[in-house]
């Protein structure tokens, strides 16, 4: 195999504190990587700038007219992280032969990038990179990210646990993420659903080397709503269960209206009220449970997901 052409993918916001400590960070592991004969030297970055408003464009701009290797896109408003790096892996689709996404704060080690290609020539297509510990965050990130891969099993997906967005993508696995058409954007889960062989590299999370993390609470969060409801319909199924379990219930609260019905213990319309309000009751959610049945295929339909995706052709 040739040297492979790698891309590096780094979403930018507000990050024009870390920006220049990263770019020169990588721009030395790519320097090592081709001086090793391990990747071309026609290697790049590209920083996907996501509406700014710090002068973090402006870096781009500055360190593109210094180096060419550095390469630009800005997208014209904010659209946050997820869409950020789709953009950019459209941007490199067809222009290299692989693409590695990083945060461009380094809190992923970019010193296992040389494994990552190191797996990708040995012919993987995806390399998820996982933390080794979570010992630097915080408990209460550390706690929630856990429920949350968790809650995300439960639910019947597919993630990579203590993954982010620290990858390396194949151009044929780019090829194929370029046809999920959906617009809210849960990368991890989507890329497991691509397929195609994959290995993991493990790294040491580090904290932000300047600047500050810009996911607010309430971004972690719908991040996370986003997450759970782009790929399970699950929630809804549980409604029709809750009200079978109601249903069911309601044999033992029947038989205890009825004995106190029978022994005189009860006011006039106390038995029928009851019996009704237990029966309609449970009858009421399994039928939204059925209903939801059907928006969960309308749910799944108007994604226009890919039904299959193609490894190889032999042909002719
Ligand atoms: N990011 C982005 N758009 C946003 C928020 C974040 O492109 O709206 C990028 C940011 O530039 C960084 C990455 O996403 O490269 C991770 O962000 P951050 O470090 O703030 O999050 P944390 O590491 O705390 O999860
Ligand atoms: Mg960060």
């Amino acid at each position: 195999m040739a040297e492979p052409v790698i891309a590096i993918v780094m979403p930018c916001y507000n990050d024009s504190e870390v920006l220049p400590l990263s770019v020169e960070r990588l721009s030395g592991i790519l320097d090592t990587l081709v001086a090793a004969g391990k990747i071309s030297p026609q290697s790049f970055m590209l920083c996907v700038n996501d509406g700014s408003t710090d002068g973090t464009w402006q870096l781009i701009n500055k360190f593109h007219k210094s180096d060419p290797r550095v390469k630009g896109v800005a997208l014209a408003h904010n659209r946050g992280q997820q869409c950020a790096l789709m953009a950019g892996l459209m941007t490199v689709n067809g222009k290299c032969d692989a693409a590695i996404t990083i945060d461009a704060d380094l809190q992923d080690d970019p010193a296992v990038i040389g494994e990552m290609v190191e797996m990708f020539r040995d012919g993987k297509d995806i390399v998820y990179g996982v933390r080794k510990s979570r010992a630097i965050d915080s408990w209460f990130k550390r706690t929630s990210a856990h429920a949350f891969y968790r809650l995300q099993r439960s639910l019947g997906m597919n993630t990579i646990y203590d993954h982010a967005d620290y990858r390396l993508m194949s151009d044929r696995a780019i090829g194929l993420l370029s046809e999920y058409g959906e617009a809210n954007l849960f990368l991890r889960g989507i890329i497991p659903q691509i397929g195609l062989d994959s290995g993991v590299v493990a790294y040491d999370r580090q904290k932000r080397a300047a600047g500050e993390s810009n996911y607010s609470l309430t971004k972690m969060i719908s991040f996370s709503i986003d997450g759970v409801t782009s790929f399970s319909a699950k929630p809804i199924r549980m409604i029709f269960f809750v009200g079978l379990a109601l249903l069911l219930l309601d044999i033992i609260v029947a038989l205890y209206v009825f004995t106190s019905y029978f022994s005189d213990r009860t006011i006039l319309g106390w038995t029928s009220l009851m019996l009704s309000v237990w029966f309609l009751g449970s009858i009421i959610l399994m039928s939204i449970g059925v209903v939801g049945e059907y928006i969960g295929k309308i749910f799944s339909e108007v994604k226009h997901r890919p039904r299959y995706a193609i490894r190889d052709t032999l042909w002719d």
